[in-house]
């Protein structure tokens, strides 16, 4: 099976004709606009005839993502790190650097940072900058230009929580290990919310949270070093590997196809309804982690056999999100079933190994 990004991409925009929604000459601010989530909403963004400013350090988010966009009228990439100020539509500023012939902002999206269990020994400083010192940057962009604010923080912010908090929602405060192996992330979008609302508090901004659970599709990252679930057993079948799975494998998740995720977060984007709001987007199917195995074991006709590694110290034991305010504030649910946005993301791999191999 071959897989065409722009089918994909089609039926976002597609969902959003239906709906009545448009960013048309809207500009748009996306930091972490090379990465995996980020390119994704910069992709539809563009098509939809909005002006979209990509903000990139290039730290995990590649070229590779937005390179076709390059030579779009409407598309514009900034190599910037966002925990470092910069300010648009001014031609000099003394704390940082200057994007004077942007004069209007209509909305900001903070979207850059490491996301993967597998970097937070190694990086977890610059993920804690990129959500603390990069949502303060981001904010005060979108508090100069009375832009509305949208920031992607995590199920993580739930931290491990108990039985009786699965399906989680957005009410439970979380169950977070402020200094163990996680937290650097965990604790950075914690604080990330809370300097949202302190500039909602104070400055009166338009500011939307959206809590993001496990996602995948075509574009995430996919080295051993990354080692997010997904993309780590599908490269493992289609070597016919062993499928590590961590711990007994009974630790869940429920995952969510990439243009449904994409279309949720547009959809929060643009409905007034979520101003000031803090909303979960996942799929509240819950899998077991050697369901997932086994499934992607079939997907790919593998040879391969499951090898069981040890548990990631505060590895949650559950994760599902309680969708009612989804649904109800945005008329948003899940469309694509696991099984076929697995489909789709293992051709996206077999393409990749076979441009690789004619390189
Ligand atoms: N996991 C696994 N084998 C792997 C990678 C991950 O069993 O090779 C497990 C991991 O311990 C966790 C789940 O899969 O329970 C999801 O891990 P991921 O890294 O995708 O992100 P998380 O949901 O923990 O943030």
């Amino acid at each position: 099976m071959y897989y065409d990004i722009n089918q994909d991409i089609s039926e976002i925009s597609k969902r959003f004709e239906e709906d009545g929604i448009t960013f048309k000459d809207k500009t748009i601010l996306v930091t972490g606009g090379a990465g995996f989530l980020g390119s994704w909403v910069c992709d539809v963004l563009v098509k939809q005839g909005a002006y979209c400013i990509c903000i990139d350090n290039l730290t995990s988010g590649s070229t590779k993502n937005i390179l076709h966009l390059m030579d779009e009228p409407n598309f514009r990439f900034l190599n910037h790190d966002i925990s470092q100020p910069i300010f648009f539509g001014l031609s000099h500023h003394p704390d940082g650097i200057c994007v004077g012939d942007i004069k209007k902002l209509d909305i900001v999206m903070h979207m850059a940072s490491r996301a993967s269990p597998f970097e937070f020994k190694d990086h977890p400083i610059s993920i804690l900058k990129s959500n603390t010192l990069g949502t303060m940057n981001a904010l005060g962009i979108a508090k100069a230009h009375n832009a509305i604010f949208f920031y992607t923080s995590t199920s993580e912010v739930y931290g491990n929580p108990p039985d009786d908090a699965i399906p989680t929602s957005e009410s439970y405060y979380g169950h977070v290990n402020p200094v163990g192996p996680r937290s650097c992330y965990d604790e950075s979008k914690r604080a990330g919310e809370a300097f949202i609302k302190a500039y909602e508090l104070q400055h009166k901004m338009r500011t939307k949270i959206v809590r993001i659970f496990n996602t995948s599709g075509p574009r995430i990252r996919h080295g051993p070093e990354y080692g997010r679930v997904i993309p780590n057993f599908i490269n493992q079948a289609l070597n016919d590997q062993d499928i590590t799975v961590f711990g007994n494998g009974s630790q869940t998740r429920s995952f969510t196809y990439v243009i449904d995720e994409i279309e949720g977060f547009l959809k929060m984007v643009y409905k007034d309804e979520a101003i000031g709001e803090v909303i979960n987007l996942g799929n509240d199917k819950e899998y077991t982690i050697l369901e997932l195995a086994k499934i992607i074991i079939k997907l790919t006709d593998s040879n391969s056999k499951i090898s069981f590694k040890p548990l990631p110290i505060d590895d949650p034991r559950r994760r599902c999100p309680d969708l009612s305010k989804a649904k109800r504030i945005l008329e948003w649910e899940p469309k694509t079933p696991l099984k076929e946005g697995l489909k789709r993301t293992i051709a996206w791999f077999k393409d990749k190994y076979d441009w690789e191999k004619n390189e």
